[in-house]
């Protein structure tokens, strides 16, 4: 029997494709994981923005299998940067020209005299490295810190793999004329009950009967293939693992670096007014200066039309830092959202907040090198560990789908 540990994307979709007999154990009430959606006042909103972009169209065309087609918005991608009270084109990088004229000459400056050698061993040094200091300072290391909440110097150069939206020079002034689409992915889709239509389209292959909700392993025995949960004691062939790794190796009582594991914690209030605010076109908006708490705001209304603002914001925390007082956040948000210009008269008629701990992990060398070698070490026994979490990675929930079928493919 393969025991898989957690009912989000990835353990639905491992489960979805195994050939062998499986049980699923889930310690919430509900299927989902990340990809829940709330339905409050007339609001829908997911933990957070959860939009898609298929890569893979066989991975689109399963999850389409039980969406009809006019349950999903086909949404082109219009993103902003909040700069200094101007609203630059998302990615920074390429769309300098629309600073102001000596912000403008200082990023174009810098990027054409970068000096020859700059090392790019970490996340810091490669933005510096690719496009000199004024764009790096400016825009993609404020941004950056204020979501990982660390220093980027300690980031591998490739954490954000392939989201980071990377722009040679040639690229950047050919934009100054020809802008290539307003950013990469133009268009994405969102399903209009939110995130858990895909969940449940994925679930729809799954067996109700062997999924355990309510029900958290709190320790694994790798030797004896045995895990302890709040409820039972259950005997696995193999283990699929979606929690996150540093929880795994806990559970299973096999000792690590703290140091190596590192990650940011996620704030996320869920806001509907009571009626559209100014903001028209913006699918999301990022914040890279500090005096504003947030480094995200998404506008749902303009992703699902609607006549009410409806708004997800995103504060990001290193992973030990309290979070403090939701009341006084939640003041604090509304306050520099005013200050912002993205809520004027409107009034605040429903709230729902949500902390996603981890949310963004801390890809470093360290955590790369130790992440594969006990990993390994894991399979020896009979234990894999994929999602998000589960592999310590940056992706998205279609990533989570190809690395469970692929598995579940190569377990067979
Ligand atoms: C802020 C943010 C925005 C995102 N936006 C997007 C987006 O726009 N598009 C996109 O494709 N992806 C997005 N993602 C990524 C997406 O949320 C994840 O890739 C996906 O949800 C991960 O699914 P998972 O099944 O691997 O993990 P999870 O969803 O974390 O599932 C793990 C499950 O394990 C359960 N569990 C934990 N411990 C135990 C235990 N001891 N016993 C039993 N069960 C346990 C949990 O309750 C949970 O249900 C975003 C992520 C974040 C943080």
């Amino acid at each position: 029997m393969d025991l898989i540990i957690g009912a989000g994307i990835s353990g639905l979709s491992y489960a979805a494709a195994t050939s062998h007999d499986y049980l699923i154990v889930e310690a919430e009430e509900q299927i989902g994981g990340y990809c829940k959606t709330i339905y409050k006042d007339g609001f829908v909103w997911d933990y957070s923005g959860h939009f898609f972009h298929f890569q893979h169209p066989e991975l689109r065309d399963y999850v389409m299998q039980h969406i009809s087609p006019n349950e999903m918005f086909t949404v082109q991608k219009h993103t902003q940067i909040l700069y200094k009270d101007r609203h630059v084109d998302f990615p920074f990088q390429m769309n300098i020209h629309q600073l102001e004229q000596q912000e403008f000459i200082d990023c174009l400056y810098d990027l054409f005299t970068i000096p020859e050698g700059a090392p790019s061993d970490t996340f810091k040094q490669m933005l510096y490295a690719k496009f000199g200091r004024g764009i790096a300072e400016k825009f993609l290391i404020p941004y950056n810190t204020k979501l990982y909440a660390t220093d980027l110097d300690r980031l591998d150069v490739d954490a954000m793999g392939r989201f980071f939206p990377y722009a040679d020079r040639e690229q950047i002034v050919r934009n100054f004329r020809h802008p290539e689409g307003k950013s990469y992915n133009a268009t994405f889709l969102y399903p209009k009950q939110g995130c858990i239509r895909i969940v449940n389209s994925v679930a729809s292959h799954v067996d109700k009967d062997r999924v355990s909700l309510g029900e958290r392993i709190l320790f694994v025995d790798p030797v004896s293939h045995t895990a302890v949960t709040n409820r039972h004691t259950l005997h696995y062939d193999r283990l699929v693992s979606t929690i996150p790794l540093p929880k795994l190796f806990d559970v299973c009582n096999q000792p690590y670096d703290k140091e190596v594991y590192t990650w940011n914690k996620v704030l996320v209030f869920n806001l509907g007014f009571d009626a559209k605010g100014p903001e028209r076109t913006n699918c999301w908006m990022y914040i890279p200066e500090n005096k504003y708490l947030f480094y995200r705001v998404g506008f749902y209304d303009n992703i699902i039309p609607q006549d009410r603002m409806s708004l997800y914001v995103e504060i990001g925390f290193a992973k030990d830092q309290p979070v403090g007082d939701i009341d006084t956040l939640l003041q604090r948000t509304l306050d520099d959202l005013h200050i912002a210009g993205i809520v004027t008269d409107q009034h605040l008629v429903a709230e729902h907040h949500v902390i996603m701990d981890p949310a963004y992990v801390h890809i470093t060398r360290r955590s790369e090198a130790d992440k594969e070698a006990k990993m390994q070490l894991l399979e020896q026994s009979d234990i894999y560990s994929i999602g998000r979490y589960g592999a310590w990675k940056y992706c998205s929930l279609e990533d989570n789908m190809h690395d469970a079928f692929t598995l579940a493919e190569r377990l067979k």
